[in-house]
């Protein structure tokens, strides 16, 4: 069987015996927050474990590194739907060791792509462009630092309710152990610091 027959023949049992009764609940999180973390596939059922939660109970958007990259791409967009639409009152960032993202070599990147076909021409048309594939390729070298780039791109986000806290953490990605990078309480820190932010009152 193909892996797509393989899904589907699994799916129909899953259905069939109803299997999914045990998942039921609605699309509001019980526990009130939204996480960005990372597509790792060591993540998928170790972090909602570390961090006790279950189905229903928080939103999760994943890319590769956890990474915010533009204040209007749809990383951005889903936290501020999860914020003002599905009930989310905290956001949490969570990197982790060992990504995949981190001192990914951009040049190896486009090396496989034109090995799988992508012509170099197509390279040089998108750069004529003023599209970068080597910067838009590029990870990040510490994984801590990542993380606090994007608490801070998500906490001096225009469009973000600033009673809004954003805490930044690191996963350890075979025992869930869970470093704090940034602790998002104290939104003091919002309102008084750093340019973009806005001023109280
Ligand atoms: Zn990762």
């Amino acid at each position: 069987m193909r892996l797509l027959e393989e899904i589907l023949y699994h799916n129909n049992q899953f259905v069939t015996e109803k299997r999914y009764k045990e998942y039921s609940t609605t699309k509001y999180p019980n526990k009130k927050m939204v996480i960005l973390t990372c597509m790792d596939t060591r993540l998928l059922e170790l972090l909602p474990k570390a961090l006790n939660v279950g189905n229903g109970d928080v939103k999760i958007v994943k890319n590769a590194g956890a990474l915010v990259m533009h204040p209007f791409g749809s990383i951005m967009r889903s936290l501020l739907v999860a914020v003002y639409q599905l009930q989310a009152q905290e956001i949490l960032v969570i990197g982790h060791h060992d990504c995949g993202m981190s001192g990914i070599v951009a040049e190896d990147v486009i090396e496989n792509m034109m090995q799988r076909g992508v012509k170099s021409e197509t390279l040089e048309m998108l750069c004529y462009s003023g599209i970068n594939v080597t910067e838009w390729l590029t990870g990040f070298e510490k994984v801590t630092e990542s993380v606090a780039h994007s608490v801070e791109m998500i906490k001096k986000h225009p469009l973000l309710p600033k009673d809004v806290p954003v805490h930044g953490l690191v996963i350890n990605p075979e025992t869930g152990k869970l470093d704090v990078v940034k602790e998002g309480y104290d939104l003091s820190a919002v309102f008084f610091s750093g340019t973009g932010s806005i001023p109280p009152g």
